[in-house]
């Protein structure tokens, strides 16, 4: 299963990824993206990637990739 990952040191919380790809991806409490349902925030393996490759391609820091 594909694994979406998200480095949260190199997020600027601009809310590109959740506002393109609420399925995945939130505002966490300390303003950075997290995603939803991952234990870390950080790691989330997915049956389908889905919209977060619009996030992944549009996030302006490339702190989001798909493993
Ligand atoms: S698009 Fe990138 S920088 Fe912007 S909130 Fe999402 S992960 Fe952070």
């Amino acid at each position: 299963m594909p694994k979406i990952k998200l480095d949260k040191s190199k997020c600027i919380g601009c809310g590109t990824c959740w506002v393109l790809c609420d399925k995945f991806f939130s505002a966490g409490d300390d303003n950075k993206s997290t995603l939803k349902g991952s234990s870390n925030g950080q790691e989330l393996e997915v049956d389908e990637i889905g919209c977060a490759q619009v996030a992944v391609d549009t996030c302006p820091t490339q702190c989001i990739k798909i493993l």
